[in-house]
C-alpha cells in the first residue's frame, strides 16, 4: 500500500476526526450486522494507523505503529468493501470529512496491494473484455427492444436524434430490471420524444472500476461514451440510473461537449409540466426511496416526488428517512458481489422501514435499488410492491389507454 491513493486534502480531513462516532449509528451496514469491523470510524482509525506505520520521521519510525500481518490485512480489506457507497457516514459527519471518496482511495489503495477481493479481476477483465460489468455480448445491449408491446423496426436505434438514453448495464442485461428501459421507452415514444439508444456503442458508464479501486481504466470508457453520443447529433442524454446519471455529471465534461444530462426523474418531472403525458388516476398508497446516488450523490431530491404527487389518485407518504437521510437499500458499491447476506440484511430493514408507513407501494427511481427491495420482498413474501418512477408512470399513462 502507499499514501499516493490520498489528496492532501484527505489526509487533513482525517486528522480533523474526533471520535464522536455519530457515523457509526448512522451506517446501515452496522445496523445490519451490529459488528463495529463494518464501521466508518473503525475503519477510519485503521487508515490512521497505517497512515502512522508508513509515513514519518526517525522518532516517528521508532514509535511508529505496528504494520499489518497478512492476516489482519485480509480482515481489513474485507471490511473495506462490506460497504454500500450510500454516502451517509459523509452526509452525517458533523466535521464534514468526504468519507466516501476516503473509501473510494483506500479501495485504489488496497487495489494497488495485494491486499483486495480477487473478484475485482473480474469486473476488470469483464469491463476491459466485454464493456459491460457481466461479460455478455455487448452486441445484446439493446435486445431487451424486442421485448416491448410493439417494438419498432429500427429497434430504437436511429441514425441521429435529438436525445439518447443512456441505459447502463444492469437495465440492459438482469431481465428484472429489464422493465425499467422498457418503461421509459414505452414513455418516450407516447411523448413523441426523437430519441436513440446506443446500442453496442454504449459501454459502462466506469462507476465499477471506480467502486473496485481500479480508477486509471476509466478515462476510456468516458471518451468513448461521449464520442458515441456525439455520433448521434444528440444535445441531451437521459438516464434511468442514478449512478451512470451522478457519474457523467461528476466526471464526464458533458458541458465541453455540448450536451445536457438529465435523470429519468427530472425529464419526465419536465415532461409532465409541457403537458405531454396524459396522466390517468392510480388508487395506491405510495411511499418513495431516495436512490443514494440520486438523492446524497447528485442532490435530487425534488424531481420524483413531484413526478409521483403529479398522478392523480395516489396517496404519498414519506419514510422516517427520508431525502438526505434516506436509507440504503443494500445494493450500492458492488455489496452484493463482495457480501450477498450483508445486501438481504440491509435491504430487510429498509423494506420493514417502507412498511412501517403503511405504504402499499415502494417507488423508487434505480434499477438496482428495484431489484435489491423486490427480490428481498419476494422471498420473504412481503406483502409490498417495487416500482421504479417509470413504470409507476407507465402504469399511469396504461390507464389512460384503457380508458
Ligand atoms: S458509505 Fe454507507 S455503508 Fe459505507 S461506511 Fe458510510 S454509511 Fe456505512
Ligand atoms: S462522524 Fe466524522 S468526526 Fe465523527 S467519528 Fe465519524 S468520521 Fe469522525
Amino acid at each position: 500500500m502507499s499514501n499516493q491513493s490520498y489528496t492532501i486534502k484527505q489526509c487533513l480531513e482525517m486528522a480533523a476526526c474526533t471520535n464522536c462516532q455519530i457515523c457509526a449509528d448512522e451506517c446501515p451496514a452496522v445496523q445490519a450486522v451490529r459488528q463495529g469491523e463494518v464501521s466508518p470510524i473503525y475503519r477510519l482509525q485503521r487508515l490512521q494507523n497505517i497512515f502512522r506505520s508508513r509515513t514519518g520521521g526517525l522518532l516517528q519510525k521508532l514509535f511508529r505503529a505496528k504494520t499489518l500481518s497478512d492476516e489482519q490485512w485480509e480482515i481489513f480489506s474485507k471490511t473495506v468493501f462490506q460497504c454500500t457507497l450510500c454516502g451517509k457516514c459523509q452526509e452525517i459527519c458533523p466535521v464534514g470529512i468526504g468519507l466516501k471518496e476516503l473509501w473510494l482511495s483506500l479501495r485504489h489503495d488496497l487495489v494497488q496491494s495485494e491486499h483486495y477481493p480477487k473478484k475485482i479481476n473480474m469486473v476488470r477483465d469483464n469491463l476491459l473484455e466485454s464493456r459491460n460489468v457481466f461479460a455478455e455480448d455487448n452486441e445484446e445491449r439493446g435486445e431487451w427492444v424486442e421485448d416491448m408491446d410493439d417494438p419498432p423496426e429500427d429497434l430504437l436505434i436511429r441514425e441521429q436524434s435529438e436525445v439518447v438514453y443512456f441505459t447502463g448495464c444492469v437495465a440492459a442485461y438482469f431481465p428484472l430490471a429489464q422493465k425499467i428501459p422498457l418503461a421509459l421507452a414505452d414513455i418516450l415514444l407516447k411523448a413523441d420524444v426523437d430519441f436513440s439508444l446506443l446500442g453496442e456503442q454504449e459501454w459502462c458508464c466506469g462507476l465499477p472500476l471506480l467502486n473496485s479501486g481500479l480508477p486509471e481504466l476509466f478515462q476510456e470508457f468516458i471518451d468513448h461514451n461521449i464520442a458515441a453520443v456525439k455520433e448521434k447529433g444528440a444535445n441531451d442524454v437521459v438516464f434511468a440510473c442514478p449512478s451512470c446519471y451522478e457519474i457523467w455529471k461528476k466526471y464526464y465534461p458533458y458541458q465541453a461537449n455540448g450536451l445536457r444530462i438529465h435523470h429519468a426523474s427530472q425529464y419526465l418531472d419536465t415532461l409532465i409540466e409541457q403537458r405531454k403525458l396524459p396522466l390517468k388516476t392510480l388508487d395506491m398508497t405510495v411511499t418513495y426511496h431516495d436512490p443514494c446516488d440520486l438523492g446524497r450523490g447528485a442532490r435530487e431530491f425534488d424531481a420524483p416526488r413531484r413526478v409521483i404527487q403529479a398522478i392523480p389518485g395516489i396517496r404519498f407518504v414519506e419514510m422516517p428517512n427520508n431525502r438526505e437521510n434516506c436509507a440504503c437499500c443494500g445494493g450500492g458499491g458492488n455489496l452484493e458481489m463482495f457480501d450477498a447476506d450483508l445486501t438481504t440484511g440491509i435491504a430487510g430493514a429498509k423494506i420493514e422501514e417502507a412498511r412501517s408507513t403503511g405504504a402499499d407501494t415502494i417507488v423508487t427511481a434505480c434499477q438496482q435499488c428495484v431489484r435489491t427491495m423486490l427480490t428481498y420482498a419476494k422471498r420473504n413474501k412481503v406483502p409490498i410492491q417495487v416500482l421504479d418512477l417509470t413504470q409507476l408512470v407507465q402504469k399511469a399513462l396504461a390507464e389512460e389507454d384503457d380508458a
